[in-house]
């Protein structure tokens, strides 16, 4: 008996260093072993750093309004998801895949999980797998966690909050082709060439577990130069490492397609409605003329009762303003301007302040400001805040009740108030949000606008979603 199991031991030894020897050249040429970098960040800084510029991108980009073609993305997105590696898996990551309505061939992905992808980009793959091919590469950098991994190597936006709150700088920016002008996006959304060789790689290796062809991954690299002139676009993003194409394809070689997809009908079919749709705008277009206002635009370009006649719609491109002392770090349009009152900061867009009997007014903007209460309940000291406000604003009152919210991440109430302007003398509505500080002083937030110009809305929740708190 017993020497009859040393035996099949010692067959089974035998066997395993067969296996072994044979197995020996093989994993010499096995696909590449890629590594994740140096990262301080925590998959969950990842998730809310995404979440946060998702929300961005979907204020600054109009997104294609096509359900159909959405879902099939997102079924085309997920098939690749549950393709990545284990070793790259984060179960925390939340990913969702969108269509943004504009021609340039691009598509970028977040930290943790967005990823929205160009009408232009489908439109200009030849078939699914050169899609799948983009996105593929996409994912990759996401996986590898590598926009927090740039930030960890930079010294400037080492913290969460310093990246967070630029995020607004970031989509605000110029066409994504341009965007590594915003600092933000040189971590999130501009990659070295090191990386891009990585998600390349990835990308290939998830492509093969999903049944697509890699070699197509390679070949989305040639439609993009092809059809963008050799550059711009997603090549300005993603940086061609030395020999891109031919790099690719040889990982291919190594690689085996497990359950290979076919031809999609289903690509071909949303290919044909997309084209077959009015021209979508390029990502400069979309920038340069403010997407997001094309019907106040029309309605008689800009404000009548400013002081000065004329106000310019907010900009989608966001600055970062440090104020109150460094307390509060907040993003707003880049064609509002900071002005210092006697102890609040405005941000305002040009046409929309001026002197008024010797006093300060502003008829549109943001007015940030500390108040020392004697409350330490929320709504009291809230309560106390009015009625110092309404002693200099005669017409000043509550216009309904308090709403709770967040600001600058901690619990915060809201109202909305009405006044009438002492320049103009038109009804303004006055939308109040105020937190307390750690030292028990309420930090408010003002967003001023005649009443019946909803324009502005948008950048004013932009602003209040930007704001982080340092106490
Ligand atoms: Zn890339």
């Amino acid at each position: 008996m017993l020497s009859r199991r040393l035996n099949r031991t010692r067959a089974a030894i035998v066997w395993l260093t067969l296996v072994a020897l044979l197995a020996m050249p093989l994993s010499l040429v096995a696909q590449t072993r890629i590594q994740y970098h140096n990262n301080k960040f925590s998959l969950q800084d990842d998730l809310k750093l995404g979440r946060q510029a998702a929300q961005e991108a979907e204020q600054q980009f109009p997104l294609l309004r096509d359900e159909n073609a959405r879902a099939y993305v997102e079924r085309v997105g997920q098939r690749l998801v549950s393709a990545i590696p284990p070793e790259f898996q984060h179960r925390e990551f939340q990913y969702y895949f969108k269509i943004i309505n504009a021609s340039d061939i691009n598509a970028f992905a977040l930290p943790g999980g967005p990823m929205f992808v160009n009408r232009g980009m489908i439109e200009a793959a030849r078939n699914e797998g050169e899609m799948a091919g983009v996105m593929a590469h996409e994912l990759s950098h996401v996986a590898l966690r590598h926009g927090t991994a740039q930030a960890t190597k930079a010294q400037k936006y080492s913290t969460l909050a310093g990246i967070a709150g630029i995020a607004g700088a970031v989509l605000g920016g110029p066409g994504l082709g341009q965007l590594a002008q915003a600092p933000f996006a040189v971590y999130l959304l501009k990659f070295s060439r090191e990386y891009e060789t990585e998600a390349d790689l990835l990308g290939a290796q998830i492509m093969a577990r999903a049944g697509y062809d890699p070699h197509d991954l390679a070949n989305m690299f040639q439609t993009i130069e092809r059809q963008s002139g050799g550059g711009g676009g997603f090549l300005s993003d993603h940086p061609s490492p030395k020999d891109r194409y031919a790099r690719i394809n040889q990982e291919a070689q190594l690689l085996r397609v497990t359950n290979p997809i076919g031809d999609s009908r289903e690509f071909a079919g949303v290919q044909e409605r997309l084209r077959s749709y009015p021209r979508a705008p390029s990502m400069a277009e979309i920038q340069r003329t403010g997407q997001r206002y094309p019907a106040e635009r029309n309605g008689g370009g800009g404000s009548t009762n400013s002081p000065n006649g004329r106000v310019e719609y907010p900009s989608s491109r966001f600055q970062n303003y440090q104020i109150l002392n460094g307390g509060v770090q907040v993003s707003v349009p880049n064609n509002w301007r900071q002005i210092d009152d006697s102890n609040s900061v405005w941000f305002v867009p040009e046409g929309a302040y001026g002197q008024y009997n010797g006093q300060a007014v502003f008829t549109h903007g943001v007015n940030f400001g500390v108040a020392q209460t004697n409350s330490r309940n929320l709504q009291q000291a809230t309560n106390e805040l009015i009625s110092n406000l309404a002693q200099g604003n005669g017409n000043l009152r509550v216009n309904g009740s308090y709403q709770r919210t967040t600001f600058g991440g901690r619990n915060a109430i809201w109202t909305s108030l009405i006044n009438t302007n002492e320049a103009t003398g038109r009804p303004e509505s006055v939308r109040l949000i105020a937190t307390q500080l750690r030292n028990g002083q309420l930090l408010y937030m003002m967003a001023v606008a005649p009443q019946n110009e909803r324009n502005f809305e948008t950048a004013f929740q932009s602003v209040s979603n930007s704001v982080r708190i340092n106490d």
